[in-house]
């Protein structure tokens, strides 16, 4: 059992990056993140005019997973996603989806309450079920340097509301180690991200990581307790779509071994096709498809 504190923290995945922390694979390692302002906002009187942008998106890390090698798939098992402190939004004028609409620049501190989130509004304070989900995580690419704030093939920023507790993540190793980092969570997200963010939260992330052996499985994928679903960021919702139902046709034809019209038939019938965040320059979409039907077709599960 390893900790990471959030003093240990980066802000682009690239490959050259020291490590802060080896573990061994199936080792609990819990990591301290702070949220996506690195904790810079803790008052309504905090403007965002007053952040520092350089600390925008920290991730905690990078971990060295001992055994895991360049080209390597690997499972990051989320034991536990909880949020710490508050939570913050931001309302910025020209941000976001929203961008023309909003005129005035605000900045809301939102009570965590263990299940439950209270937000201020005009209208008196609203509790809000909380459901927790990891922003940034990922490995380091195998080159190059992709900042925080943006989501890949390799993971990053991509903002996706069914990376929670309980979860489990599959990424291909860039590098030696695969160089893991994670941050930016949100304490509850609504899928699309319209106003370029959710319930900024510091937290605590427990996972374990492991290497497997499933070279075919398309990247990243989360598995849930009751759906996997790929992940896609392109430059526009029609490239991410198209990756999307692309990553996922692959994964029922190739690693769950379905025909081809059968899967065609199924993404049809029980696939949903869903928004994760579309306010980045690299807007995310994943393909979510129910394990339930799997099972009942004889598949296994991912190694
Ligand atoms: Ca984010
Ligand atoms: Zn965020």
């Amino acid at each position: 059992m390893s900790t990471l504190s959030n003093e240990h923290v980066f802000y682009a995945f690239d490959p050259s990056l020291e490590p802060a922390l080896r573990i061994a694979q199936g080792e609990e390692l819990t990591l301290e993140t702070m949220d996506c302002f690195a904790n810079q906002l803790n008052s309504p009187g905090d403007e965002v005019d007053a952040l520092d942008w350089d600390r925008i998106n920290p991730a905690t890390g990078p971990v060295f997973i001992e055994g895991v090698k360049a080209g390597d798939l690997v499972r990051v098992r989320l034991l536990k996603v909880e949020p710490t402190g508050h939570s913050t939004m931001t309302c910025i004028p020209g941000e976001g989806a929203l961008a023309d609409h909003i005129e005035a620049s605000e900045t809301t501190i939102i009570e965590n309450c263990g299940d439950a989130v209270v937000l201020p509004t005009q209208r008196g304070l609203l509790t809000i079920a909380a459901k927790p989900m990891i922003g940034v995580i990922g490995l380091a690419p195998a080159e190059g340097s992709v900042p925080n704030g943006t989501p890949g093939v390799h993971g990053g920023n991509m903002d996706c509301t069914v990376i929670g507790q309980g979860a489990a993540l599959y990424f291909k190793a860039g590098v030696d180690g695969g160089l893991f980092g994670c941050g930016d969570l949100h304490a509850v997200m609504g899928d699309g991200e319209v106003l370029v963010c959710g319930a900024e939260t510091p937290g605590l992330v427990t996972i374990t990581a492991e290497v497997i052996d499933e070279p075919q499985l398309p990247v990243p994928l989360v598995e849930t307790d009751d759906l996997y679903a790929v992940v896609a960021s392109a430059g526009s919702i029609d490239d991410a779509t198209k990756l999307a139902i692309d990553l996922m046709f692959s994964f029922l034809t190739k690693v769950a071994k379905l025909s081809v019209n059968d899967a065609g038939r199924l993404m049809s019938l029980v696939g949903n096709l869903k928004f994760c965040q579309v306010v980045d320059p690299q807007v995310t979409v994943r393909f979510e498809f129910p394990k339930s039907v799997l099972q009942q077709l004889g598949y296994p599960g991912i190694g």
